[in-house]
């Protein structure tokens, strides 16, 4: 079976959500089909850090459309299409090729390597995501930039200039329409590396008092928002960008975003510590004018 030589073309870092394409591979599975195309605007899940989830969204051919029900990361040798978490390789690993999956239901439409696609992402679904994840990156550099008294020792900074709490500390990041999730272990290991968590607790409504003020600032500025791409392909390095008052902020990321801070007016966090102490979730949601 032939299939790609080269990375999958992404298109979403720049925001695109509409791509004439041709098809490469279609590989069939429990009742799916699996198409991957040249280039795409589609964002798939990250297996190795599941933040933001799938864009959602049509593939045409001849007329005729079906629904992109998924869209996962999947990993080609040559010989076999690998899926999501059964990938076995890293990124850049010689000999293999990281494209994206586009994932269908078998039967309404026949599509067969060679064809000329056109993909089309739900716009609104990735607005609601875009919006979530920016809120996200922000709040967490809000939160870093609150917490900075907290750190005995000097740990690695975030590109303000803060202590890293969010980098040191994340365990898990959950992207959703127009908000996000995080969650923060406050264990011996982050204690060890300088960070005193005494009397957080009572601390919560002056510090998320704190990091509003932070972003209604940041949002109030109206700073440029973008992603930087190392180059065009799926597996290349890419970057979310911030120009804000206090600097250019950046975070590796894989992920879409809106254009400007002010998109996601006004930015809401919700803090709340487990009652061992052990762990901290921050909850953050964004307005935004398509709502
Ligand atoms: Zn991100």
């Amino acid at each position: 079976m032939s299939g790609p030589t080269i990375d999958s073309v992404v298109t979403f870092p720049a925001g695109s959500l509409t791509e004439s394409a041709v098809v490469q591979l279609v590989a069939r599975a429990d009742g799916e089909l699996g198409v991957v195309t040249d280039r795409t605007p589609f964002h798939p899940l990250d297996p190795t850090w599941p933040d933001q989830g799938p864009d959602l969204g049509t593939i045409g051919v001849d007329g005729r459309s079906a629904a992109v029900l998924d869209c996962r990361v999947g990993a080609w040798d040559g010989t076999d299409l690998f899926v999501g978490s059964a990938v076995p390789v890293r990124r850049g690993e010689p000999g293999w090729t990281f494209v994206v999956v586009h994932v269908l239901a078998a039967g309404p439409l026949e599509v067969a390597s060679g064809d000329e696609v056109t993909l089309t992402v739900d716009e609104q679904h990735r607005a609601a995501l875009s919006a979530g994840h920016t809120g996200c990156h922000l709040a967490a550099l809000a939160l870093n930039a609150a917490l900075a008294g907290r750190w005995r020792k000097q740990p690695r900074v975030d590109s303000l200039g803060h202590p890293d709490f969010d980098q040191s500390a994340i365990t898990s990041s959950r992207i959703e329409p127009f908000g996000s999730v995080d969650e923060y272990r406050l264990g011996r290991s982050l204690r060890r590396s300088g960070f005193d968590a005494a009397g957080l607790a009572d601390d919560l409504p002056a510090l998320t008092e704190t990091v509003t003020a932070t972003l209604d600032r940041w949002a109030a500025a109206a700073g440029e928002v973008r992603v930087e791409v190392a180059g065009p392909g799926l597996a290349d390095r890419r970057e979310w960008v911030c120009l804000l008052p206090d600097g250019p902020a950046r975070i590796p990321c894989g992920g879409t975003h809106v254009r400007s801070t002010a998109d996601v007016a006004p930015i809401r966090v919700h803090l709340t510590l487990d009652e061992s102490g052990s762990q901290l979730t921050m909850h953050t949601e964004v307005g935004s004018p398509i709502r």
